[in-house]
């Protein structure tokens, strides 16, 4: 096979703080991002082989100079509700005349989802992916919750199998109109016949529930728990969209239950951000939402400074939050919700990867290839805050498509 040595690295994020080519600091933001400067590393058969000062670079079968960028692990959008028809930009531009949100227009994306062919939401699932991977994101986790029915919520599992491992049940998004008179009977019918029907098909490894007492339509503490529970049994991992709208018992539920993410964390007591720290629940943040709905914005300083594992994703939906740019979700999480440059960049990677039981750490022997690495058109990841709005990140593999033969011999 061939090895192909990326050079020219202005600066390289391995995730490693131990990487002994690391430039030293005093900073444990920074620490953690184990940033080599003029960096190199060798790809040898989709495995990391070599990283290290471009100066002390072995010889390689192709050779690509990044000319002073940095590079780093792709991205990690960790929460997306990728597979749906329709938009509402009708219901964003109400919100920004002053109209409140309550998760009850997530039913007008059902109805228009049910609508859709296969082909029709596998072309709209396909333009998505194609945008997320241009900005730099190389892992997705997809989430069904548009179908809410067995043979709909069936439809979009596949559908998202087909361009993502990392698929999530979310038959408990809403309680869809058709049971809005009888709660128990629908929550009775996702930990049944769904659940069976979704576990036979093998297309999902986790479920989620939107446990929202806030929202007429989301789920209570008491019904999360019977559907997380039902996940459990069968052996999905666990994931909640808890805490966004208002206080309630989501953080404490997926603490509790060993859910790998509880997503939002909006609205935290001081108990939240205790069994936060003091489980393996990763805190998924998603300021796009804030962004798109002018909530308040989740506040990262304090659960990093309780030692919480923090990690940040898009929540893409056409509802609360219609982009995938993980580079714009990084420069909200610098600017509204407390983070430096440093600590949003690990949680847009090593976080969000830890919540999908990836390791995104840049070392020999991680089995990363050149489509798992994201270039900046920058010097620095401080970039990514520090130039908003601009495309500064892409994926190295269409540049690595045309490297050059090595110069050496050897
Ligand atoms: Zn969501």
């Amino acid at each position: 096979m061939t090895a192909i040595l990326v050079t020219g690295i202005g600066e390289l994020v391995t995730l490693d703080p131990e990487q002994p080519e690391a430039t030293p600091t005093d900073r444990a933001d920074v620490g953690a991002l184990g940033l080599v400067h003029d960096a190199a590393l060798v790809v040898h058969d989709g495995t990391i082989a070599w990283v290290g000062r471009a100066s002390a670079a072995p010889g390689a079968d192709q050779r690509l100079d990044l000319a002073g960028r940095a590079l780093l692990p792709g991205f990690v959008d960790s929460h997306t509700h990728l597979v749906f028809a329709g938009d509402r930009a009708g219901e964003f531009e109400a919100r920004m005349r002053g109209a409140a949100y309550d998760g009850g227009g997530i039913g007008s994306t059902v109805a228009a989802t049910r609508e859709a062919t296969d082909d029709e939401l596998r072309a709209l699932l396909a333009q998505r992916i194609a945008e997320l991977r241009a900005l730099g994101t190389r892992v997705v986790e997809i989430k069904s919750g548009y179908g809410l029915s067995v043979e709909d919520e069936l439809r979009l599992l596949r559908l998202a199998r087909e361009v993502t491992p990392h698929v999530t049940f979310l038959g408990a998004h809403v309680v869809p109109r058709e049971y809005a008179a009888d709660r128990a009977a629908y929550v009775e019918l996702v930990t049944g016949l769904m659940l069976a029907a979704v576990t036979e098909s093998g297309c999902a490894a986790y479920l989620d529930v939107f446990c929202e007492p806030a929202s007429a339509h989301a789920f209570d503490g008491e019904e999360s728990r019977a559907i997380l529970l039902a996940g459990r049994a069968v052996g999905l991992g666990l994931r909640v969209h808890g805490n966004q709208l208002g206080p309630g018992p989501g953080v404490q539920l997926a603490c509790e239950l060993g859910a790998a993410s509880v997503d939002h964390c909006t609205y935290l007591t001081d108990g939240d951000v205790d069994a936060l720290a003091g489980s393996s629940t990763v805190a998924t943040l998603l300021p796009g939402v804030e962004f798109s709905t002018r909530h308040p914005y989740p506040d990262a300083r304090r659960l990093l400074d309780a030692g919480v594992t923090v990690g940040l994703a898009s929540d893409c939906n056409p509802g609360t939050c219609y982009t995938s740019s993980m580079p714009f979700v990084v420069a909200l999480a610098v600017r509204e919700c407390g983070m430096t440059p440093a600590e949003a960049v690990y949680a847009a990677t090593a976080g969000s990867g830890r919540s999908l039981g990836l390791d995104r750490r840049i070392v020999v022997g991680a089995p990363l290839d050149l489509a798992d690495l994201a270039v900046l058109d920058a010097p620095s990841h401080v970039h990514l805050a520090y130039r908003p709005g601009l495309p500064l990140a892409r994926p190295l593999l269409p540049a690595a498509a045309a490297a050059a033969p090595a110069t050496s011999p050897d």
